[in-house]
């Protein structure tokens, strides 16, 4: 489809910086040009036209940790410890999760990003042939990258899986969907399957990856103070240090490796993250609804370790707005490090663009309004009580701007949502749906413990 966007403030986070009257022009699923309206407008007649007047244009927030499928679970346990809520909450029903149960979450999570303005989600979940997040990503047409969650006590299955979702969907559905080897966390996988786990990837890698579209690395790492306790207990191990310095020693961090949490981290672990080139993943509404702590992000940022943000799970945060996100990490570093010049506005919205795309390893393609890149966008109506007066746009978009305020969205060049109305799936069915599959859910877990 031709199509140009045109009049609103584009924000482009790329070298252009914001374009008041600005306009974008879209060819199929790629932005081919993008400047000033009455500069541009000429050369492009006949092309379908959306107008942003009195609206502004962003790249598509990119959320870079999510467990999609976990919205079914949203509210079921809340205001315990992490290992509690784990074990004796979240574990025991998630049990009973089937691929349809998957599938139905991960497509709920599906529209609510998209209707938040993600375009791109990064999610960690147990890849079940038959019904799992890809094909919910793919039905919603959100791009996302899936991963396979794997934990020592299943290696086969985790073998069989990896394969399937690599071979299945890495670069399928458009290009929307890559896949992700996701060892769950340090204290849940052995030393040697993670090590085992890092030659799988390189394999998959050789088969299905390229050097522009690879198969990446997605765990939970430091993601509490008493990780290494739990890691040595675990498995019986002795060694000294942080958890970093421990996934280091086994010789797994490296760039296609994105850990989420970095809460627990020592100066020597954020060298580490650096000179390794690992990508972090900040939750700042995880990690302070499950009290685990608070992130070094501006030590992180100071020596320049990509730092991207995310949502973390619908049932450790318990919503998949990613401007909620944007506002708290850009106030939450503020306060605790008594600094009011920390994390401006402009990085944060840069953490959940560019930033998120340089964390998935996707920033060729997406992650700014760029001649060449996909049409991966968000439009917002501006005309709000909340937006109004208006100096900064940037501003709004970190502080102001609510998830209910985005108005249109592209994914791939493809119109997902249009004023509000998600296009590619009935979202009134989906939460019908959502609602019966929990009911079942809970259902199987009562029949279990009869
Ligand atoms: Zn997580």
């Amino acid at each position: 489809m031709n199509l140009i966007i045109d009049g609103g403030t584009v924000v482009t986070m790329s070298p252009k910086g914001t374009i008041k009257n600005g306009i974008i022009v879209i060819e199929d699923d790629r932005i081919i040009d993008v400047g000033k309206s009455r500069e541009l407008k000429h050369r492009y007649s006949g092309y379908e036209k959306i107008d942003a007047e009195g609206k502004v244009v962003i790249p598509g927030l990119i959320n870079t940790h999510q467990h999609a499928a976990m919205s079914l679970l949203r509210g079921y346990a809340d205001d315990f410890p992490l290992q509690e809520w784990l074990e004796k909450w979240i574990w025991p029903l998630e049990k009973h999760m089937t691929g349809h149960d998957i599938y139905v979450g991960a497509l709920l999570t599906a529209i609510e990003s998209i209707m938040g303005g993600t375009t791109t989600i990064n999610t960690m979940y147990h890849y079940v042939e038959g019904g799992n997040e890809a094909q919910a990503f793919a039905k919603a047409g959100i791009r996302g990258t899936v991963g396979h969650v794997c934990f020592s006590w299943r290696k086969d299955e985790d073998r069989k899986a990896l394969r399937a979702l690599a071979s299945d969907w890495h670069g399928k559905a458009d290009g929307l969907i890559r896949v992700s080897v996701d060892p769950h966390a340090a204290y849940t996988v052995d030393p040697e399957y993670m090590k085992e786990l890092k030659t799988f990837t390189e394999e998959l890698n050789e088969k299905y990856g390229s050097h522009n579209s690879p198969i990446m690395w997605h765990t939970h790492a430091a993601e509490t103070d008493d990780e290494p306790e739990k890691i040595k207990r675990a498995f019986n191990l002795s060694f000294k240090g942080s958890v970093i310095e421990y996934l280091d020693s086994l010789g797994v961090l490296g760039e296609n490796v994105l850990a989420a949490h970095c809460v627990s981290l020592t100066p020597k672990d954020i060298k580490i993250l650096k000179e390794r080139k690992v990508k972090v993943s900040h939750n700042p509404i995880s990690n302070l609804k499950l009290a685990s702590g608070v992130s070094p992000v501006p030590n992180l940022l100071k020596t320049g370790v990509t730092v991207a943000l995310g949502t973390d799970s619908p049932c450790s945060n318990n919503s998949s707005d990613m401007f909620e996100v944007m506002k708290v990490a850009a106030i939450l570093h503020k306060g605790v490090c008594k600094d009011p010049t920390l994390l401006s506005a402009e990085q944060v919205l840069r953490m959940a663009t560019i930033e998120g795309a340089k964390a998935l390893l996707w920033d060729q393609q997406i992650g700014s309004i760029e001649i060449g890149k996909k049409a991966d966008l968000a439009i917002i109506d501006f005309k709000k009580p909340n937006l109004r007066p208006l100096f900064k746009e940037v501003s709004h978009l970190v502080y102001a701007v609510k998830a209910a305020d985005v108005e249109t969205v592209l994914i791939n060049g493809k119109v997902v949502m249009e004023n509000r109305e998600v296009k590619t799936v009935d979202v009134g069915k989906v939460l019908e749906t959502a609602e019966k599959t929990k009911e079942s859910l809970l259902d199987r877990l009562v029949e279990e413990k009869k």
